[in-house]
C-alpha cells in the first residue's frame, strides 16, 4: 500500500433519504481523499432488496452534490462508472464466496428462521449472547453435519445460506487510526452471514469484496460499524488481501447527548435544504462535528477550499460529537455577511416570485424585482437576517403594501393628534426632492423641534404606517430604499386605517 494514491469511497445503502450523520461520513471522505491529492467514489449498498426505497440513490447523490460532494468517477467529471451499485455486481460475490467454501472458510446452512429463532430464545434463557449453533457446520470443518446430509439438501433445493466459519480461537487485532489499537476475541463473533438466500451477499461480505476490489486505502465511516471489524478483518485474512486503514467516526449526539435521533430534530439534509440553509453553512457544521483545527485555532467559518487544505483524520476526536441547531444558525448568519450582493440577489428572486404569485405587489414589479431595489434591501437587512428567503418573509414590506399594524404599537405609540402630525410631515417630505435618509433625518428633526417634541413621538409611528412592524433596520434608510411616492401613499394610509383602540 505503500506510496498507493489515497482513495475513498462513501458507501450509502438507498433506504431513503441522506442523514446528516451520512453528510458528514460522505465529507470526511471526500476531504481527506482531496486533500492526499487521492481520488473519492460513490457506492450504492443495495444488497438489502426488501429495505430498498425507489428514488433513494437519486436523492442521495443530489444532496451530495448540493452540498458540493461530488463524486471523481461519477458522469459529472467525465467518468462513466459511478455510482458503483452493488445489486450490479452479484456474480462476482457469488464467485467470491465459492473461494471461500473451497477453501473450507464458508459453509452451507439450512437452518430455519423459526429454528434460528428457537435456538436464540434458548441462548438468551441460558443466559448466553446469541450465536449460530453451528448445525450444519460440516463433519471436516470440525462441525457434526455429514457431507451427504448437505448434498441431500442441496439436491432437493432446501434454501440455504452461506456463512464463514469464525476460527475458534484467534484475536483479531487492528490498530484505528481515529481510536488507536483494538482487539476483540473470536469466541464472542458469530458465524456471519455471507450469502442470503435470495441470493444477495449481506452488507459485510460485499462491502470487503469491493472495498478491496476497488483499492480503497481508507474506510472512513460511522463508530456504529466498529463491531462489525473482526468479521471483515477476517475475511481479509481468508482471501489473503492486506486491509485498508479504518477510520470510525464519532457518534452524532443530541444537546442532551442522547444519540442523534429525528425525535430532537431534523436528521435529513433534505429538510435543512428545504427550510432555506446554504450548503456553504451546512458543509461548515458538519466538518466540525467531529474534527477542528487544533489548539491556538479560534477560526470557525471555513469554505470547502479551507476545509480541504486543512482536514486531517488525526484531528477527529474520539468522543460524541453534539449537533447544535444554534450553532448551524450562527454560521448561516456570518455567510450572509459575507456572500456577495449580486449571489444573494439572485438567491431571492425564486422566493419573491412564490411571493408574488400569492399576493399582488404595492410597487410595481419590475422596480421591486429590478437587481438595484433588491440589492438594496439587501444591503439594509444583511445583518439581520440568516436565510435568503429572510429577506422577503422577514421584511415582505419591501414589496408589500403592511396588510396590518401591530397593535400593542397602536396603543403605545398612536397619539390622537397623529393623523395631523404626520399628514403634516408627509407634505414636508412631498416638497423635497432629495428623499435620502441623512435629509428625511434632518427634515423629521427640523419638524419636531419647534413643536417641541422628541424625535420618537413621530419615529415610531413613521415606521408603524411603512412596515406595519415595530422593529426593522434604520427607519430613514428603510424609508430612502421604500421611495417616496410609496412612503407618501403608505403615510396616507395609515392615518386612513389606524384607529386607536377604544377606551
Ligand atoms: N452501507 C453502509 C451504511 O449504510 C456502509 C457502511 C460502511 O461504510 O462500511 O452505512
Amino acid at each position: 500500500m505503500a506510496g498507493q494514491r489515497v482513495r475513498t469511497r462513501f458507501a450509502p445503502s438507498p433506504t431513503g433519504y441522506l442523514h446528516v450523520g451520512g453528510l458528514r461520513t460522505a465529507l470526511y471522505n471526500y476531504l481527506f481523499a482531496k486533500r492526499m491529492n487521492g481520488e473519492f467514489v460513490i457506492r450504492i449498498e443495495d444488497t438489502d432488496q426488501s429495505r430498498k426505497v425507489e428514488d433513494a440513490e437519486k436523492n442521495l447523490i443530489s444532496s451530495l452534490e448540493w452540498a458540493g460532494i461530488i463524486a471523481d468517477e461519477s458522469p459529472m467529471h467525465g467518468g462513466n462508472y459511478g455510482p458503483y451499485v452493488q445489486s450490479q455486481r452479484l456474480d462476482l460475490y457469488k464467485k467470491y464466496c465459492q473461494q471461500l467454501l473451497d477453501d473450507k472458510n464458508a459453509y452451507y446452512c439450512f437452518a430455519t428462521p423459526e429454528e434460528l429463532e428457537e435456538n436464540r430464545q434458548l441462548q438468551l434463557k441460558q443466559g448466553l449472547q446469541p450465536k449460530y449453533n453451528r448445525k450444519w457446520l460440516p463433519e471436516d470443518m470440525g462441525g457434526n453435519m455429514p457431507e451427504s446430509e448437505i448434498k441431500k439438501k442441496l439436491k432437493e433445493g432446501v434454501p440455504y445460506v452461506i456463512r464463514m466459519k469464525v476460527p475458534d480461537y484467534v484475536s483479531v487485532w487492528f490498530e484505528d487510526v481515529i481510536r488507536g489499537p483494538i482487539e476483540f476475541d473470536s469466541a464472542t463473533i458469530d458465524d456471519q452471514v455471507l450469502m442470503k438466500s435470495d441470493g444477495f451477499p449481506t452488507y459485510h461480505f460485499a462491502s470487503v469484496i469491493d472495498d478491496h476490489l476497488m483499492e480503497f486505502t481508507h474506510i472512513i465511516r460511522g463508530e456504529e460499524w466498529l463491531p462489525s471489524m473482526p468479521k471483515h478483518l477476517l475475511l481479509y485474512e481468508f482471501f489473503g488481501w492486506e486491509p485498508p486503514k479504518f477510520a470510525h467516526l464519532p457518534l452524532l449526539l443530541n444537546p442532551d447527548r442522547s444519540k442523534l435521533s429525528k425525535r430532537q430534530g431534523d436528521v435529513a439534509v433534505e429538510d435543512y435544504i428545504r427550510k432555506g440553509y446554504s450548503s456553504e453553512a451546512i458543509v461548515n457544521f458538519v466538518a466540525l462535528l467531529g474534527w477542528n483545527e487544533g489548539e491556538g485555532s479560534e477560526q470557525e467559518v471555513f469554505s470547502m477550499d479551507e476545509l480541504i487544505e486543512r482536514f486531517s483524520l488525526e484531528r477527529v476526536g474520539k468522543a460524541g460529537a453534539v449537533f447544535n441547531v444554534e450553532k448551524l444558525s450562527w454560521l448561516e448568519k456570518q455567510y450572509i455577511k459575507t456572500r456577495p450582493v449580486d449571489v444573494i440577489v439572485e438567491g431571492i428572486k425564486p422566493v419573491l416570485d412564490e411571493e408574488l404569485a400569492k399576493r399582488s405587489p404595492e410597487m410595481p414589479v419590475e422596480r421591486i424585482t429590478s437587481d438595484d431595489y433588491l440589492a438594496k434591501v439587501v444591503e439594509l437587512m444583511r445583518e439581520r437576517v440568516a436565510f435568503e428567503h429572510e429577506f422577503v418573509t422577514f421584511s415582505s414590506y419591501f414589496f408589500f403594501e403592511p396588510e396590518t399594524y401591530e397593535e400593542k404599537t397602536v396603543a403605545k405609540r398612536w397619539r390622537p393628534d397623529m393623523p395631523e402630525l404626520l399628514g403634516e410631515f408627509s407634505k414636508v417630505l412631498e416638497a423635497s426632492d432629495d428623499f435620502t435618509a441623512e435629509n428625511i433625518e434632518a427634515q423629521l428633526k427640523a419638524f419636531v423641534a419647534p413643536r417641541e417634541l422628541k424625535p420618537a413621538v413621530l419615529i415610531h409611528p413613521l415606521r408603524l404606517v411603512a412596515s406595519g412592524v415595530s422593529f426593522g433596520p434604520s427607519l430613514y434608510h428603510m424609508l430612502e430604499v421604500l421611495g417616496k411616492e410609496t412612503v407618501l401613499r403608505r403615510i396616507a394610509r395609515g392615518i386612513e386605517r389606524i384607529r386607536l383602540p377604544e377606551p
